[in-house]
């Protein structure tokens, strides 16, 4: 046995060396060590990315996609798409607690993690369902959450399903709330999905007034909503696998381009329609798993830009509060989650 690590190396399979996100494959014997918690999994949250990459893969066949997942997580012992990288997070019940955490936690809590599925031990006994306007699998199942594995506790007043989908992207708007100063201008591209409205809401009152908040939708899927909300000057539809298109198209309302540019797609080829439409001042905020360290970085010097570019690190202090607090603040954006994501269950 390997000595026990806070940063969970002594789960790591190959290659040696490496920590669990990096590694190919992890220990995922359900056995709980004396620093991790074992806990007993009931629904999974997919990063969007990954779950897109796997719907398309399997031309949306849910027995299909089963398959594909639980392939997955036998070879590696972790949810982490090989394609895209990323992994998602879990809603589950604490069923131990190594005897060297100590923890204000009772066996029964339920909790979600706020560390990626892709680096997190998973053991699959069976896939239940597959929501697939939620982008969540509901499976019997555990996992170990590593000493430096942070969660939250499902607090009393919200809907677990709803606070599950609202963590998933915890660290976008709590960004966004740092990024975003008083009358700036915020381009968001996907500004209709889970991440977006919450982003286009939190840059509004970031913003302020004077500030000015564009949303890029891909359809008319989520204008309504978009529309409720009240947060956007303007709603501009638009692909944002089409650089050139989104750049005259936010030129055409904002001909000065924008000083902040939040990118939450779940889709590759987005990156120079961040750039593009971003004065070269100005900051970039690449939450979407999607994008690539390489377009970014050899696309901005391409055009001569300097913006700042910035990897979306799903974590900030203090995220999860932070989220749930905008939905426990704005009726509206809870309505949309509840529509969307959840039910008053
Ligand atoms: P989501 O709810 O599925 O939203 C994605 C949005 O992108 C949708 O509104 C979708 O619009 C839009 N979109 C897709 N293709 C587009 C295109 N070609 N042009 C314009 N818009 C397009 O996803 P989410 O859960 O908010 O996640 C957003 C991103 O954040 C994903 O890439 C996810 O992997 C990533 N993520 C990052 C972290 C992190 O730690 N950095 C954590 C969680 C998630 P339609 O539905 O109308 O196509």
């Amino acid at each position: 046995m390997k000595e026990l690590c806070k940063y969970g190396t002594h789960r790591v399979i190959y290659p040696e060396g490496t920590l669990p996100q990096t590694a190919e494959k992890i220990d995922n014997e359900m056995v709980c060590h004396d620093n991790e918690i074992l806990v007993d999994v009931d629904t999974l949250n997919i990063d969007s990315a990954s779950f897109t990459q796997i719907k398309n893969a399997c031309n949306i066949d849910v027995e299909k996609m089963k398959e594909m997942i639980e392939n997955i997580v036998n070879n590696k012992g972790k949810m982490q798409n090989p394609v895209t990288g990323s992994g998602g997070m879990f809603l589950g019940r604490i069923k131990e607690v190594g005897k060297n955490l100590n923890l204000d936690l009772n066996v029964g809590d339920k909790i979600a993690s706020l560390v990626s599925l892709s680096l997190t031990p998973l053991k699959i006994e069976k896939i239940i369902s597959i929501d697939l306007s939620k982008d969540q699998v509901n499976i019997i199942g555990q996992a170990i959450l590593f000493e430096t594995g942070i969660y939250a506790v499902i607090p009393n007043d919200l809907p677990a399903n709803i606070v599950l989908s609202a963590l998933d992207v915890a660290g976008a708007a709590a960004q966004v709330e740092k990024l975003v100063k008083k009358d700036d201008s915020v381009l968001i591209l996907g500004a209709g999905g889970k991440s977006g409205i919450l982003c286009a809401y939190q840059a509004r009152k970031s913003a302020g007034k004077n500030g000015k908040v564009i949303g890029l939708i891909h359809s008319d899927r989520h204008r309504h909503d978009l529309e409720k909300l009240n947060v956007c000057d303007y709603i501009i539809v638009g692909d944002a696998t089409k650089p050139m298109e989104v750049y005259h198209k936010v030129k055409e309302v904002l001909p000065e381009m924008v000083d902040v540019t939040i990118n939450v797609v779940n889709v590759p080829n987005s990156e120079m329609t961040s750039i593009l439409p971003t004065k070269s001042t100005g900051r970039i905020y690449f939450f979407s798993m999607a994008t690539s360290f390489t377009k970014a970085a050899l696309g901005a010097e391409g055009i001569a830009s300097e913006a700042l570019m910035i990897i979306g690190n799903g974590y900030t202090k203090d995220h999860a509060e932070f989220t749930l607090d905008l939905l426990r603040e704005s009726k509206v954006l809870y309505e949309i989650f509840k529509e969307r994501y959840g039910s008053d269950k």
